[in-house]
């Protein structure tokens, strides 16, 4: 109830109003259906909800590969939230680049929530222990893009103890 709380702060600030916004109709709907249901883990629904919903409002961020030599994949990447662009572990050391280390598995995912078509958004599997840094990589992007915390999201992690 607390993250379906977070996601209705999220579109009552990032949803257009005035026009038609079927893309984000569709993604709540979606993900509070699935959170409802336990379709998926709930930090899963979370993570696809937040950086599908940060990319249909224009902030999309750059994973395609490494920010400088250009890699594509690489064991460990760092993901910089307030520029959302990625970088390979040996890039991010040579230039101090700060961020979240994630291992390949995690990278994928992360790319998986921007660039999966939509009937596929929700289906890929992360093992609970990397869902965590996908999930803290994706909530300070937003906050970051949105320049706003979320008390419902800082509400959230109080009763889940995050
Ligand atoms: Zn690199």
């Amino acid at each position: 109830m607390s993250l379906a709380q977070y996601f209705c702060e999220l579109c009552l600030h990032l949803c257009p109003t005035g026009q038609e916004a079927k893309e984000h109709l569709r993604l709540i709907l979606n993900s509070l259906y699935l959170l409802s249901e336990h379709k998926r883990p709930a930090k899963q629904v979370k993570v696809c909800f937040e950086m599908r919903l940060i990319a249909l409002t224009g902030y999309l961020p750059d994973l395609v590969m490494c920010a400088d030599c250009g890699v594509y994949e690489a064991n460990e990447m760092v993901f910089v939230p307030h520029t959302g662009k990625l970088y390979c572990a040996a890039c991010a050391d040579r230039n101090g680049v700060q961020g979240f280390r994630l291992p390949r598995a995690a990278v994928t995912a992360l790319r998986h929530t921007i660039y999966a078509d939509f009937d596929k958004l929700f289906s890929f599997e992360l093992k609970e222990e990397l869902l965590d840094p996908v999930s803290l990589a994706s909530e300070r992007y937003i906050s970051y893009m949105t320049q706003r915390d979320y008390p419902t999201l800082q509400f959230y992690k109080q009763i889940t103890n995050q």
